[in-house]
């Protein structure tokens, strides 16, 4: 018999070996999920066994792994701005760099009371509108995706969230069926030029859907349409708020000027790449 804390060291073990850097954390995850307990459980009740099924689930999370598939993916959960969201096929997997947005986002509203109208395009797992609608509790939101699987997801995710009862979800492609108006318009949208998608990571390139990365020949395909609808969707005074890849900045300048949205901030990631526009 295999108990939980055995289970935890041996995939540990299994992962670091075959060169996995978040090796520790990716055996913690895979066995929580294939347990399905709270990290508290693990800590408190490390000398549980594993049943059979338990351990037939988790060497088959093992195998997933070792095949380079995501751990969230492979747990079909990712935690965003520390909220849990779900995923599926058809949602990117939500990036600690996203929450630069949401940062920014919450940093430039000029005044969090009146109800906020926020429209989040290309909403996926509806990671950045539920983090916006959880820290601005007077706020209404609207998610508009391409895909029906990521709006089911989205609008899971924001009720499990607790944020249900004010946000929308609705298929468009971007503004096409969206009237507004709004205080906020927020976007991560697929901004990887075609002909790069191939030379992505692989756990990019085979699990994120790819109407979620490619932004057309140039990667700018998207901003042009968002940009060029900002004043029709916006209140006078309301704010874009985008995410831009780590080579986007003077493009996305470009564009925001040509349709006369000044510039507000240029917020960085982690690892100090300009990862957010504001206008
Ligand atoms: N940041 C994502 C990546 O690096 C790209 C997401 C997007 O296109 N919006 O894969």
């Amino acid at each position: 018999m295999t108990t939980r804390a055995e289970a935890l060291r041996d995939l540990r073990r299994t992962l670091t070996e075959a060169g996995f850097e978040t090796a520790a954390l990716d055996a913690r995850l895979l066995l929580l999920a294939a347990l399905g307990i709270p990290a508290t459980d693990l800590i408190t009740r490390p000398d549980v066994p594993l049943s059979a099924d338990e351990a037939e689930i988790l060497a088959a999370f093992a195998r997933r792994r070792l095949a380079h598939e995501p751990v969230a993916r492979i747990v079909g959960t990712r935690e965003f701005w520390g909220l849990p969201f779900r995923l599926s096929p058809e949602t990117l997997v939500p990036r600690p760099d996203t929450e630069t947005l949401v940062e920014t986002a919450l940093d430039l509203i000029p005044d969090r009371r009146p109800p906020l109208r926020i429209v989040d395009f290309g909403t996926g797992s509806g990671c950045i509108l539920v983090a916006l609608l959880h820290e601005l509790p007077n706020a209404t939101g609207l998610g508009i995706d391409l895909s029906f699987g990521a709006l089911a997801t989205a609008r899971a995710n924001a009720a499990e969230n607790g944020v249900g009862d004010r946000s929308r979800f609705a298929l468009s492609r971007w503004a096409d069926a969206v009237s507004g108006p709004f205080d906020l318009i927020v976007s991560n949208p697929p901004y990887i030029a075609s002909g790069v998608i191939p030379g992505l990571a692989e756990e990019v390139r085979e699990h994120d859907p790819r109407l979620a990365l490619d932004g057309g020949p140039d990667g700018l395909e998207p901003y042009r349409i968002i940009l060029s609808e900002a004043k029709r969707l916006l209140e006078p005074g309301g704010l874009v708020v985008v995410e831009i890849g780590y080579d986007q900045e003077e493009d996305l300048t470009g564009l925001a000027a040509a349709h006369g949205l000044e510039i507000l901030r240029v917020a960085h990631d982690l690892s100090g790449n300009p990862r957010c526009i504001a206008m």
